[in-house]
């Protein structure tokens, strides 16, 4: 008999979000904003990558906790997520420990903005 768990918020207090590896050896990533077209709105240049689709990013890098990696504000939005710009991953430093104000998550639960304490980011550098 085989227990299936099926986690809904995996973002638990003690597991950090997984690292983003750039491995493709040019340090860039498929924009979260326009999908990677290069286009958004459709037929303008995306504005976060200026069209090229691809966004640069310094290493370690994570998916951004405040908009799960949309690149986006809000969920049907079509602004930028303030957090990452738009880019769906944000640059940190290690060691990384989890925020325990927002819990991982990047928004305040007070008033739904980036958390204060880690920035919207979800992790916080540690010392180390
Ligand atoms: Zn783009
Ligand atoms: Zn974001
Ligand atoms: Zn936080």
């Amino acid at each position: 008999m085989e227990w299936k768990w099926s986690s809904v918020d995996n973002i638990a207090s003690d597991n950090l979000p997984e690292r983003v590896s750039i491995s493709n050896g040019n340090d860039k990533l498929d924009c979260a904003f326009c999908g990677g077209k290069g286009e958004k709105p459709k037929g303008s240049r995306c504005s976060v990558c200026g069209g090229s689709g691809k966004i640069s990013l310094q290493q370690p890098a994570i998916k951004c906790a405040y908009c799960k990696g949309t690149g986006k504000d809000k969920p049907r939005s079509h602004l930028t997520c303030t957090v990452c710009k738009g880019k769906g991953y944000v640059s940190v430093r290690e060691p990384l420990e989890t925020c325990s104000k927002c819990r991982g998550k990047g928004v305040d639960p007070h008033n739904k903005l980036p958390c204060t304490r880690c920035a919207g980011k979800g992790v916080i550098t540690g010392k180390g």
